[in-house]
């Protein structure tokens, strides 16, 4: 009998040292298993892997494709911890509910309304990611979307019992009785009961603090936002959302075909752009692939 605890006891001991050696970072374990889910004692950054989407149409960029150092675009999600609470910032092109992880990429085939189809390739789940981290859906306390189209909305429904941080004219949008041709409503319907802050100026600071401030800029589609982040040995950094979709946009001056109002964008970009060089903060474009390739992915964090 006593042999036989022994023996229990050495198998667990060597569980959690196979555990410690194959975690990449040892500040994973500290996250997962010791913190839990106590808040961070300063502003985190948490950058998740959404998946890659497989664009194949330039001129719908206003591209030639030789223009373009490639096609494909990451798709990234985003955890904020802060002392007070935290924030989830897009939610993917693929519904969690939609596939089962296996640990090797997977590709997805998405029919929107319009008809236009697009394939996906995902490795993780978003829900899979956060809990990698020891949180679940439930302890989100705020869901913002930078926009209402369907490859930033996939799990959006996940976090119905988060506050939701929108603007009146995007939340019409996306309830509308006509569903747009870009978007995916069954994977936000959800939405339509959680508890809304209606956004109305043209930045909100979540928290309160100037650490984490949500910016209005408009064009991509009615109310679509850019988050800024001030972290403390980062420095800043905005989340573009799709203010920009390739790095190549922004330095050739492109507007894609499909915004709501492009003179809207390229007035966002003039707004956005004087901010940046204002505060030399870093801006992430979330579907810049190569950009994207650079960043530090969760368990992993930014502060
Ligand atoms: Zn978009």
């Amino acid at each position: 009998m006593k042999r036989k605890i022994i023996g229990l006891l050495l198998a667990a001991a060597t569980a959690v040292l196979a555990l410690a050696v194959q975690a990449p970072d040892s500040r994973a374990i500290t996250a997962s298993s010791q913190q839990g889910l106590r808040p961070p004692q300063s502003l985190r950054l948490y950058v998740f892997d959404c998946g890659i989407l497989h664009n194949s149409d330039a001129a719908r960029y206003r591209f030639k494709k030789e223009e373009l150092a490639t096609l494909e675009m990451s798709v990234a999600c985003f955890l904020i911890a802060h002392p007070k609470g935290t924030l989830v910032w897009d939610t993917g092109t693929v519904p969690d509910n939609a596939w089962t992880p296996t640990g090797t990429p997977t590709t997805q085939h998405i029919v929107l309304p319009d008809g236009q189809q697009r394939d996906i390739t995902i490795v993780k789940s978003l829900k899979g990611q956060l809990a990698e981290l020891g949180y679940s859906p439930s302890d989100i306390t705020y869901l913002v979307l930078s926009h209402y189209h369907y490859d930033h909305t996939a799990n959006a429904n996940e976090f119905a019992g988060a506050t939701w941080l929108v603007r009146q004219v995007e939340r019409d949008a996306m309830f509308a009785e006509k569903a747009l041709g870009t978007t995916q409503p069954s994977t936000y319907s959800a939405l339509r009961d959680s508890k809304t802050i209606i956004l109305d100026t043209d930045e909100h600071d979540v928290f309160g603090d100037g650490t984490v401030i949500i910016k209005s800029a408009p064009g991509h589609t009615p109310g679509h936002q850019v988050l800024y982040l001030k972290l403390a040995k980062t420095g800043g950094v905005m989340l573009s959302g799709d203010l920009y979709h390739y790095p190549e946009e922004r330095k050739l001056d492109r507007v894609p075909t499909f915004e709501f109002n492009e003179e809207q964008t390229r007035a966002s970009r003039v707004m956005i752009e004087t901010f940046l060089k204002k505060t030399g903060a870093q801006l992430w474009i979330q579907h810049d692939i190569i950009g994207n390739a650079k960043l530090k992915k969760s368990p992993n964090f930014y502060d």
